[in-house]
C-alpha cells in the first residue's frame, strides 16, 4: 500500500533523525522541543492509566524508539512491542541495552502493526494514526482490536482548526521532513467505529501544546 511505503521510507531517513531527536534528551529547535514535551505528556498519562502493569501482556503497536516499551518493561510488563520503520526498531534497542541492560523484554520487532498477531491484555498505539488517511486507520484500530482482550489505548491527532492551519503552513513537520502529511482524524467517527466493534470509551485526554497535539483514548470491551 502507498501511504505505508511513504511512512515506512520516511521513518527509516530524515523521519528517523528528526523522531531519534525529538525523543531524546539532546538539543533540539524550540518547535521540536515543544513536541517532545507534549510527547512525553502523552506517555506519562498512559503509564498513569497503567498503574502497575507488572505481569500484563502489553502490545505497543509502532513501539518507535521504545519511549513507552521502555518504562513499560522497567515496571515489570512483559512488553512486545514493534515498529515498521527497521531504524527505530535499531534505536529502540540500543537504548534497552543501555537502559536496561541486557534483556530479552521488550521484545522489539520491526513488523507492520496489521501483520501483528498473537492476544494481548493491553494493546497501546501512540501518534501513529496521525500518518494515515481515515480509511487505513480504522482498518488498523479494527485490526489491533482484534489483538487485545480488554483493552486498547491509542492516540491521535483531532481535526481542529489550529492544527489544520499549521499543516497548512507546514510547522507541523518544518525543514525537510514534510515528506509526510499530518492526517487529522474526527474523534465522533474513529468512536463510533470503535461502538461498532464492541468498545466503549472509558477515559480520555487531551494533550496540547502548540505544536503537539493528541488526542488519547483508553478504551475497554
Ligand atoms: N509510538 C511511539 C512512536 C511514535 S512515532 C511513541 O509514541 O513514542 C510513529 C511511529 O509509528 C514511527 O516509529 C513509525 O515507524 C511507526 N509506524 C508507522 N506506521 C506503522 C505501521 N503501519 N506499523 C507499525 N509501525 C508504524
Amino acid at each position: 500500500m502507498q501511504e505505508k511505503a511513504i511512512v515506512r521510507n520516511y521513518f527509516n531517513t530524515v523521519g528517523f533523525e528528526r523522531w531519534r531527536r525529538i525523543y531524546g534528551n539532546e538539543e533540539v529547535n524550540f518547535v521540536q522541543k515543544d513536541i517532545r514535551l507534549g510527547h512525553a505528556r502523552t506517555v506519562e498519562t498512559v503509564l498513569q492509566w497503567l498503574g502497575d502493569p507488572s505481569g500484563l501482556r502489553i502490545c505497543d503497536a509502532g513501539c518507535g524508539v521504545g519511549s513507552l516499551s521502555l518504562p513499560l518493561a522497567a515496571r515489570g510488563a512483559q512488553v512486545f512491542a514493534s515498529d515498521i520503520s527497521e531504524q527505530m526498531v535499531n534505536e529502540a534497542r540500543r537504548r534497552q541495552q543501555m537502559e536496561l541492560g541486557s534483556t530479552d523484554n521488550p521484545q522489539f520487532q520491526v513488523l507492520d502493526l496489521e501483520e501483528l498477531t498473537g492476544e494481548y491484555d493491553v494493546v497501546v498505539c501512540l501518534d501513529v494514526m496521525i500518518h494515515y488517511p481515515e480509511a487505513d486507520a480504522l482498518r488498523m484500530l479494527r485490526h489491533l482490536t482484534g489483538l487485545a482482550k480488554s483493552r486498547l489505548l491509542f492516540s491521535f491527532a483531532p481535526k481542529t482548526p489550529w492544527l489544520t492551519l499549521l499543516k497548512k503552513v507546514g510547522e507541523f513537520f518544518p525543514g525537510p521532513s514534510k515528506t509526510t502529511r499530518a492526517y487529522q482524524h474526527r474523534e465522533a467517527t474513529l468512536v463510533s467505529h470503535l461502538t461498532e466493534w464492541g468498545w466503549k470509551v472509558q477515559q480520555r485526554q487531551t494533550i496540547q501544546s502548540r505544536f503537539y497535539f493528541a488526542w488519547l483514548l483508553d478504551l475497554v470491551r
